[in-house]
């Protein structure tokens, strides 16, 4: 293993959203310095960072110039091109690699290699044109979920297909490109594992964690999710196996389905920390950012144990629309703790920000969380 990169050294951030600040928020408390490079102005991460380069991804100059200015390089969304991180890997070390980048910013790449290593994930077939998608249709039967190979998230690029689906409108919606069909599971629940791995090959996570969608974005994250134990068991290897697998550095989200017989399907992976892991900034002793600093940086990993009962909720600029969003009001359960990401315009849809509240158990946390929530239209 190579040397530790240690506190005042420099971290090198690909991508500037609410992930990147919180990553940032974590390493300026440990004394690192923090860059970031991003096409965007005034972004989340920048705000944070000592430094913000404003730059395409495409564009190599920047890129090595960045890289060669910082110490590590990691990676805040999954979408920086492949290009990218194999250009800055010239200069820095880039954790986790490029390798797993690639493998996860293609749904296909990354259910073969699942598939490859045995990991139950959703029944799918690759289509890569209109005619393989009649077939497929045809032999996987409907509902079913159509979804890009490439570039899709919180429920982009995808379109669920019925019996009665016109199939050259679904295949022109989602760009007429490679695909994946997937079936559609009538999930019981839906849930995540957020696990890390150091640079030495420790390994460690923060549990199962039940997570809740609506118009697939994420909304309600509760920590612990009951389980049976050997579910637990199971969700928790699958995590390890795949660090493993892919040989990550860094952190690494799973996200399941459980079905209706209790069966765990993989549905995708984040090679970074995850939305569903935000409530162990508040929860554990060393959260998702810590950790993913710690392992990018080849420090040993910090513990994950959860100190109390612990929900999310996320807050979406839908919540700004009409009206000024009554702080106060939501912060009047000492048990709540707010976080905004910086963002300016607060369109529908957009994550600007998240609650996080303790409660005696997991449900009363949840409620919590969500009570916070409503109170903000209040007044
Ligand atoms: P994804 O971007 O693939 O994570 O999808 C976002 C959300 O859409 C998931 O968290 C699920 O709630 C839903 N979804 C995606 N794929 C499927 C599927 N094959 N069956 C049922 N629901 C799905």
């Amino acid at each position: 293993m190579s040397q530790p990169i240690l506190p005042g050294a420099t971290l090198g951030i690909l991508g500037s959203g609410q992930l990147g600040r919180m990553l940032a928020q974590s390493a300026r408390r440990m004394g690192y310095r923090v860059h970031t490079l991003s096409p965007d102005v005034d972004s989340p991460t920048g705000q944070i960072a000592d430094h913000a380069v404003v730059a395409d991804y495409d564009d190599l100059a920047a890129i090595e110039a960045f890289a060669s200015a910082v110490d590590v390089v990691t990676f805040e969304f999954e979408n920086v091109a492949f290009a990218a991180a194999d250009c800055a890997a010239q200069f820095a070390p880039v954790r986790p690699g490029g390798g797993v980048l690639h493998t996860t910013q293609n749904r296909l790449r990354e259910k073969q290699a699942l598939s490859a290593a045995g990991i139950p994930t959703v029944a799918y077939q690759a289509v890569s044109s209109r005619a393989e998608l009649d077939a497929a249709v045809a032999e996987m039967g409907t509902p079913a979920v159509l979804k890009t190979a490439g570039f899709g998230y919180d429920g982009k690029g995808q379109v669920r297909i019925e019996a009665q689906t016109d199939l050259t409108q679904a295949w022109a919606s989602i760009g007429d490109g490679p695909a994946v069909l997937e079936a559609f599971v009538e999930f019981a629940a839906e849930c995540s594992v957020v696990g890390v791995r150091g640079a030495d090959g420790a390994i460690a996570d923060f549990g199962v964690i039940e997570n809740r969608h609506q118009h697939h974005i994420l909304d309600v994250s509760i920590a612990d999710m009951p389980l049976e134990p050997d579910q637990r068991d199971a969700a928790r290897s699958i995590a390890r196996a795949i660090l493993e697998q892919l040989d990550v550095v860094g952190v690494l989200c799973i996200e399941f389905f459980l079905t209706q017989q209790g069966e765990l399907l993989v549905n995708e992976l984040a090679p970074r920390p995850h939305n569903s892991g935000h409530l162990t900034i508040e929860a554990c002793p060393s959260s998702q950012f810590d950790q993913q600093l710690r392992a990018v940086c080849g420090l040993p990993l910090g513990s994950t144990q959860r100190q109390a009962p612990v929900a999310m909720v996320n807050l979406l600029g839908d919540q700004w629309q009409g009206h000024t969003p009554n702080w106060a009001a939501a912060l009047a359960d000492a048990n709540v703790n707010l976080h905004l990401y910086g963002k300016a315009e607060p369109r529908n849809g957009r994550k600007m920000g998240h609650i996080t509240a303790f409660g005696a158990d997991r449900e009363d946390a949840a409620r919590r969380a969500l009570a916070a929530r409503a109170a903000l239209t209040n007044g």
